[in-house]
């Protein structure tokens, strides 16, 4: 299980460990918390001979000065590893459009590497291997494969929604994250 941390102001700022959750709370840093505990941690006995007790709620805020501004003006990484490229495009490939499993897919350049194409969200999609062969070092125009969606930047939530597992993330945690898509986000 992952903890969503958020900054003062209730924006997401990563998932951390509930070993990390836990030295927050211990530390008193928690401002707020959301959603129903997951779990409960027994700490050093007290003087009375009773146990502390530390409970971890699945969304916590943690004191200090907002960042807000710093985590909204940056751009969620694009990592080598493609799981979270995927799983925006919902692994549907950009050029027949069948879905496919991760291992059958490739990041496929738009405008290709070798033609001064970026590695950047804007530029990269989901393709399958047929696909991604088929077109080769040439544009969708060239190769006469036109996109079947158009690839973007993820925002912060939906970044952390890509981020994460989906056996590691509680519906209190995917309703909040959801609640700060915008209309036309594709996971919606
Ligand atoms: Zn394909």
């Amino acid at each position: 299980m992952r903890v969503l941390k958020l900054d003062i102001s209730g924006v997401p700022e990563s998932w951390i460990s509930m070993e990390a959750a836990a030295s927050y709370y211990a530390a008193q840093s928690v401002a707020y918390e959301l959603g129903v505990d997951l779990a409960t941690y027994r700490g050093g006995r007290r003087h009375d001979g009773s146990r502390s007790k530390i409970t971890i709620a699945p969304i916590i805020a943690i004191h200090g000065a907002s960042v807000a501004g710093k985590l909204l003006a940056s751009t969620p990484r694009l990592t080598r590893h493609n799981h979270k490229l995927f799983k925006r495009d919902r692994r549907v490939c950009a050029y027949c459009g069948g879905l496919f499993g991760e291992a059958n897919l490739e990041r496929e350049h738009v405008i290709p590497v070798s033609r001064g194409g970026a590695d950047t969200w804007t530029n990269v999609v989901s393709a399958c291997r047929t696909c991604n062969q088929l077109k080769g070092a040439k544009t969708p125009e060239e190769a006469r494969m036109p996109l079947l969606y158009v690839p973007y930047v993820p925002s912060r939530w939906e970044d952390l929604i890509l981020q994460a597992r989906a056996e590691h993330i509680v519906a209190d945690q995917m309703a909040f994250l959801r609640d700060g898509l915008s209309s036309d986000s594709r996971l919606r």
